[in-house]
């Protein structure tokens, strides 16, 4: 799907909409949710403008490892990684994607069922 730009998270890019950031770097940014389901609720975003995972590129390689990479350590740095963690990626509205601008949800502090239902 194309990308639109006026999504929450281009907005944040920008600097458009305020958000702590917790993490910056050249490939991604990462802040807290702003509607959190769990005791710690934090989203990892690419400034690249891919809209969800779907739309991902070979090119795009080292930016989504990036993305996982800085998601374990923000869980350390954050203090709740050794308690276990949940990532997620919604990938399109039936996966319950709302926001168009790919983001790993790392969620900790609480304990997670599975299948995730
Ligand atoms: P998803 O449903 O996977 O697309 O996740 C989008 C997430 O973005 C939801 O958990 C929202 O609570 C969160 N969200 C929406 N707007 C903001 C915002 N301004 N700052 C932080 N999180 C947001």
């Amino acid at each position: 799907m194309s990308y639109d730009s006026t999504n929450v998270f281009a907005r944040i890019l920008r600097k458009e909409i305020p958000a702590e950031l917790l993490h910056e770097d050249e490939h991604c940014v990462a802040f807290r949710d702003v509607s959190p389901q769990a005791p710690h609720h934090l989203l990892v975003i690419p400034r690249r403008p891919i809209s969800r995972l779907a739309d991902a590129k070979p090119e795009d390689r080292e930016v989504l490892g990036h993305l996982l990479l800085t998601a374990a350590e923000l869980a350390r740095s954050q203090g709740f990684a050794d308690d276990g963690y949940r990532l997620v990626i919604n990938n399109g509205e039936g996966g319950g994607q709302t926001v168009f601008h790919l983001h790993v949800h790392v969620l900790g502090g609480r304990e997670f069922a599975w299948p995730p239902g």
